[in-house]
C-alpha cells in the first residue's frame, strides 16, 4: 500500500472536493498543503496531525519546488501516511507530476487523487460551460504565466489563433495583454467574448466579459488581480444566461454567526447555500452539567408530572441523553402532555418519537403561556428541561397561571473565551455586512469579546436579530437591530437577511 497521496483539493469551494480526497485528509499522518487549497480543509486533520504550510502567494515562495520534492521524499521515508494536497487538480499546472517523479526516482509508492481543476470549475459557476456544440469542438487548458521577455514562447499561438477551441489560461492575468494581442495576431476575431473569472467557485467569485480587443483594459480598470481564469472564445457568450451562481442573493455579503458551534451548522449552510461568506464566531458554548443527580431523580419522578415543555434543541438532547444513561427511552412519558417551544425543538422531539402536543405559532415564552393556558395548563404540575441560566418569563408566568413549575437545567451554556481580533480585522477590512444574534446571550458575549465602543466605529455594519427579546438586548448596549424576522426562527432570519438585500 501506498504512504503517500497527490491529493487535489478542488477551486475552493469545499463541496467540490472529492470523497477519497476527504478521506485522505482525515486519516493522514503528515499534511503538506499549498496557498490556494482552502485552508478549511485542515479542520478534518486529525489533531496529531503534522501540518505543513509550502504554499506560494504570487512570486513569494516559502519553499523553493526542489526543497518541497527533498520534504515530500523525506517525510515520505518516515513510512507515515503523507497528504499532498494541492489546489485543483494536482496534475493540471501543480507541478505534481515533478513531485511524482521525485518519488518514483526515491523508490516510493504514491496514489493520485484527481480533483476538480478551477479551469473547468471556474467557468462553470461563472455560467460558461467550457464545450458547446454551438461554439466549440474541443478546449485547451493553457498556461498564462510566460516570461514576455523571454524570446520564443512555448504556446504554438498559431494554433490557439487558428482553431475555434475555447481556451483556458491558468496564471494569466499579469500577461493579459500580450495574451490577447498574440491571439488577434494570429487570426482571432477582436470581438471574440473573453471571460475572467476571479476566485471561482468561492463566495468572492467575481467575474466580467468581454472582447478579445478590450478585455486587458477592462482587467486593468477593475483591478482585476489573481487568481483568475481566462476563457476565450464564443462559449462565453452564455455567461449572461446560464450565470446561476452569481445570481445567489447573499453572493460576497459577509456574515458573523455568533451561535454555538454545536448549532451553528443549519445557519451556516443555509447562508453559504445563499452565497454568504460566512465568518463563524461562536460567542458560546454549550456544555453538560458537572452533576447530573438532579436530572436523573427528576426522570425518575418524571409521572408527577403533566406536562413537559422543552425550550430549545439542546434541552431535548441533553434530557435524552440522561434518559438513555440511566436505561431509559421515549416510553417514560407515557400520556404525558408534551411542548415545543419552535419548530427546530419540535423536530428534535420527533426524531425520538415524540409527537409534541403543542408548538406556538410565535416562539417566545409569552405566547407559549397563552397557548398553554388555553390548553388547560392551570393548576398542573410542569416540568421545564432547560439551560441552567435562561430567562424566568416562561416559568413565573405559568406559576402566575397557577402551574406547579420545576425548572430542570440539563446543560449550561458558558462564553467562549477566545479573541474578537479576527472579526474586528475583518470589519476594519470591509469584509462583514451582518452580524447575526440568535439569543440575547449570543448579544451578551458578543461584546465581551467585541467592545461596544469598536462596534460603534463600523456604522453601515447592519445588525440581525432572531426575534424581539434577543433585540431588546441590543438595545440595552445601545444597538438597533435593523433585521427581525416574522417568524423568530433559524429560516426565518435568513429569510429576512435576504429582503434586506432586496
Ligand atoms: N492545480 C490547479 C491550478 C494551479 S495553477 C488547478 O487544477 O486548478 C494556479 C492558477 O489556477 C491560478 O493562477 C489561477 O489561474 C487558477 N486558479 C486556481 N484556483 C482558482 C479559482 N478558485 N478561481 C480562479 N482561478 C483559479
Amino acid at each position: 500500500m501506498a504512504n503517500v497521496f497527490l491529493v487535489g483539493a478542488g477551486p475552493g469551494d469545499p463541496g467540490m472536493l472529492t470523497l477519497r480526497a476527504k478521506e485522505i485528509i482525515e486519516t493522514c499522518d503528515i499534511m503538506i498543503y499549498d496557498y490556494l487549497a482552502n485552508a478549511d480543509f485542515l479542520k478534518w486533520c486529525k489533531p496529531e496531525c503534522e501540518i505543513l504550510y509550502v504554499g506560494k502567494k504570487g512570486g513569494d515562495h516559502t519553499l523553493p519546488q526542489d526543497k518541497i520534492n527533498e520534504l515530500i521524499v523525506e517525510k515520505a521515508k518516515s513510512g507515515k501516511t503523507i497528504c499532498r494536497l494541492k489546489g485543483g487538480d494536482p496534475y493540471v499546472f501543480g507541478r505534481g507530476g515533478e513531485e511524482g517523479e521525485e518519488l518514483v526516482e526515491a523508490g516510493i509508492d504514491f496514489e493520485v487523487v484527481p480533483g476538480i481543476t478551477a479551469g473547468v470549475a471556474a467557468p462553470a459557476y461563472a455560467g460558461i460551460p467550457v464545450t458547446h456544440r454551438d461554439f466549440t469542438t474541443s478546449v485547451c487548458f493553457i498556461t498564462g504565466h510566460e516570461d514576455p521577455t523571454k524570446g520564443e514562447s512555448g504556446n504554438n499561438w498559431a494554433v490557439y489563433g487558428q482553431s475555434n477551441s475555447t481556451l483556458v489560461f491558468y496564471m494569466g492575468v499579469g500577461n493579459l495583454p500580450m495574451i490577447a494581442k498574440n491571439l488577434m495576431d494570429n487570426g482571432r476575431a477582436a470581438d471574440t467574448p473573453v471571460a475572467l473569472v476571479r476566485w471561482g467557485t468561492r463566495c468572492n467569485q467575481e467575474s466580467f466579459v468581454s472582447t478579445l480587443e478590450n478585455v486587458a483594459e477592462e482587467a486593468k480598470a477593475r483591478n482585476f488581480k489573481a487568481p483568475s481564469i481566462i476563457i476565450v472564445g464564443g462559449v462565453c457568450s452564455l455567461h449572461d444566461k446560464l450565470a446561476w451562481f452569481e445570481k445567489k442573493p447573499m453572493l460576497g455579503k459577509g456574515v458573523v454567526v455568533t451561535r454555538a458551534r454545536e448549532q451553528a451548522s443549519g445557519l451556516v449552510d443555509i447562508l453559504r447555500g445563499h452565497g454568504a461568506c460566512v465568518h463563524e464566531f461562536p460567542t458560546i458554548s454549550v456544555d453538560h452539567l458537572d452533576d447530573y443527580n438532579e436530572v436523573e431523580t427528576a426522570i425518575l419522578q418524571l409521572a408527577r408530572y403533566q406536562w413537559v415543555v422543552f425550550t430549545s434543541v439542546n434541552g431535548v438532547k441533553f434530557f435524552w441523553e440522561q434518559l438513555n444513561t440511566i436505561g431509559l427511552d421515549s416510553r417514560i412519558f407515557g400520556g404525558m402532555q408534551i411542548a415545543a417551544i419552535g419548530p427546530a425543538t419540535a423536530d428534535e422531539l420527533r426524531a425520538r418519537g415524540i409527537m409534541p402536543d403543542f408548538v406556538p405559532e410565535k416562539y417566545v415564552a409569552e405566547h407559549v403561556v397563552e397557548g398553554l393556558l388555553k390548553l388547560g395548563v392551570q393548576g398542573q404540575d410542569v416540568l421545564i428541561p432547560r439551560a441552567r441560566v435562561a430567562r424566568e418569563v416562561l416559568p413565573e408566568e405559568l406559576k402566575k397561571a397557577g402551574c406547579n413549575v420545576t425548572v430542570l437545567p440539563v446543560y449550561e451554556t458558558r462564553l467562549v473565551q477566545q479573541s474578537g481580533d479576527e472579526i474586528v480585522a475583518a470589519l476594519d477590512n470591509g469584509d462583514i455586512q451582518y452580524i447575526t444574534f440568535t439569543s440575547s446571550s449570543t448579544v451578551e458575549n458578543f461584546f465581551e469579546l467585541v467592545p461596544a465602543y469598536t462596534l460603534r466605529k463600523y456604522p453601515d455594519v447592519k445588525l440581525a436579530s432572531i426575534g424581539p427579546v434577543t433585540s431588546k438586548t441590543l438595545s440595552g448596549f445601545g444597538f438597533t437591530a435593523s433585521i427581525e424576522p416574522e417568524d423568530y426562527t433559524i429560516p426565518g432570519l435568513v429569510g429576512a437577511l435576504v429582503d434586506d438585500l432586496g
